[in-house]
């Protein structure tokens, strides 16, 4: 017989009908006349309620139905008379694929600790939290691919393997073929790079975005949806070392249209997740923090705030608050002063522009003041930068004097500069941190919780 999923099965033209269901056992409860057990297969947060009529089955045959056990289940699905759900399945057969040994199986009890299961990570995606955020975390990367697609912008894939280390964004993780503990040297007993597998040092990229530029002023506009990885030593509930970003680029956009895109494109992700993650958005909001769907819906409602990081500044420094991290106009801001504007001054998404030159990367556009270039970072409520992006320096000259001024070697750049060099335009893009906008959609407060298996400091077991 067919297999019927669990999300298929609450519908009431089955009512009557024979079906198969499999799934693992999440409970079993019920007296010597009857057993209930309740059948999740992922597919949803609902489960559904298996009766097990104890005359037609042996104590003997149902003892090693327990938590964790995987059943292959016919029978007919009849409305229930139960509170907490419509319909269930009478069992006619039960074969079991596997058991979960009680004493042994993880997962036995309810109401482990997201600490408890971050170490159980191979499991934990049988629970019902984590089946919901992972199963919102496909739905998002399904509506960033479709956003783009119906705008019109192609999907390109850079390469995870870069030899430029000047991409700016903290430290790269080297990638090599060589025998660590038997170097090939050069004369003067430095490493011989030319050796190693590309002939010089390589590492993993930390950004798609200066192979998207090649693409965006090619195809006109692209996006790039992959993994990047930095090996900054920051323990944070916001950083790992693997994650995943979303880098649109475009000719032709300045920084207010890259400004209208980004709000654009995180409305879209929020609302798409309200539309096909309703149970399990609900599921979180109940359990974990019953203001996630007000400040999901909020978040829609309101334009973001625009203003520049000067603008910000004064609004710290007049705030008459004590930072861990003190403010004034040339300092990176830190969490702390971004959730402030956010979260307690504008009690809205904010978008900072036009940050001091010197704390943003060498290919920003720079402004006429000498002094800020045209970053724009977008700030969320609970998570602080969400989005990091700017309008591009598309002068061949200004680029040049930017990249030599900052040291960084231009034996590197030159297919870069090759952009600004053959038709260069007007351009911008932004980053989108994946695990950051699922932080905020699902109300999980550590990044660990939102990747299957995060990647950080020490922790690379699963
Ligand atoms: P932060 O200041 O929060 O460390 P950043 O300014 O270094 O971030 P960008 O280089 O601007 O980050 O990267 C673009 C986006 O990628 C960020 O806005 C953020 O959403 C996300 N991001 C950056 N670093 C990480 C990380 N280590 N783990 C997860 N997401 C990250
Ligand atoms: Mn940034």
């Amino acid at each position: 017989m067919k297999r019927t999923k669990i999300v298929d099965i609450f519908s009431p033209e089955l009512v009557g009908e024979q079906v198969c269901v499999k799934g693992w056992v999440r409970t079993r409860r019920g007296n010597k006349h009857v057993q209930f057990v309740a059948l999740n297969d992922g597919s949803t947060i609902n489960n559904l309620q298996i009766v097990i009529d104890l005359e037609k089955f042996s104590e003997e045959e149902l003892k090693p139905i327990t938590t964790g056990s995987s059943l292959h289940v016919e029978g007919t699905l009849v409305a229930s008379q139960g509170k907490g759900q419509t319909v269930e399945v009478q069992a006619e057969s039960i074969e079991i694929y596997g058991t979960a040994d009680p004493d042994e199986y993880p997962l036995q009890k309810k109401g482990h600790t997201l600490e408890f299961l971050r170490e159980k990570a191979h499991l934990r995606m049988r629970t019902n939290t984590f089946g919901a955020v992972f199963r919102i975390r496909h739905h998002l990367a399904f509506a960033i691919h479709k956003f783009f697609n119906d705008k019109g912008f192609f999907s390109m894939h850079t390469p995870l393997i870069t030899a430029s280390d000047c991409e700016g964004a903290g430290d790269m993780f080297q990638v090599t073929t060589l025998n660590l503990g038997d170097l090939p040297k050069t004369e003067d007993g430095r490493t011989d790079y030319s050796k190693d597998f590309f002939g010089k040092t390589t590492s993993l990229t930390v950004s798609g975005q200066l192979e998207g530029e090649l693409g965006a002023t090619s195809l006109g506009a692209i996006y790039t949806f992959g993994p990047t990885f930095r090996a900054e030593n920051s323990n944070t509930p916001r950083h790992l070392a693997e994650f995943w970003m979303i880098e649109p680029e475009v000719a032709f956009y300045d920084i207010t249209d890259n400004m209208d895109l980004a709000e654009e494109f995180i409305k879209y992700c929020v609302q798409y997740a309200l539309d096909h993650c309703k149970d399990d958005i609900e599921f979180l909001n109940k359990m974990y923090d019953n203001t996630l769907i007000d400040r999901l819906h909020g978040v829609l409602k309101e334009d973001f705030v625009r203003l520049t990081y000067t603008e910000g500044i004064k609004i710290l420094e007049q705030s008459g608050r004590k930072f861990e991290f003190p403010v004034k106009w040339g300092v990176d801001l830190q969490s702390e002063h971004e959730r402030y504007l956010v979260e307690e001054h504008f009690k809205r998404p904010v978008i900072l522009t036009d940050y001091p030159r010197e704390i943003k990367a060498f290919y920003m556009k720079q402004n006429d003041d000498g002094k800020t270039v045209r970053a724009m970072d977008v700030l969320f409520p609970q998570i602080g930068e969400i989005i990091g992006g700017s309008e591009r320096e598309e002068n061949l000259g200004k680029l040049q004097s930017e990249i030599e001024r900052r040291g960084i070697p231009d034996k590197d750049m030159w297919w870069y500069l090759d952009t600004r060099r053959f038709g260069t335009v007007p351009h911008s893009g932004f980053g989108l941190g994946f695990e950051r906008l699922i932080l905020f959609v699902t109300g999980m407060s550590n990044i660990r919780d939102v990747i299957p298996f995060p990647r950080t400091p020490n922790n690379a077991e699963f």
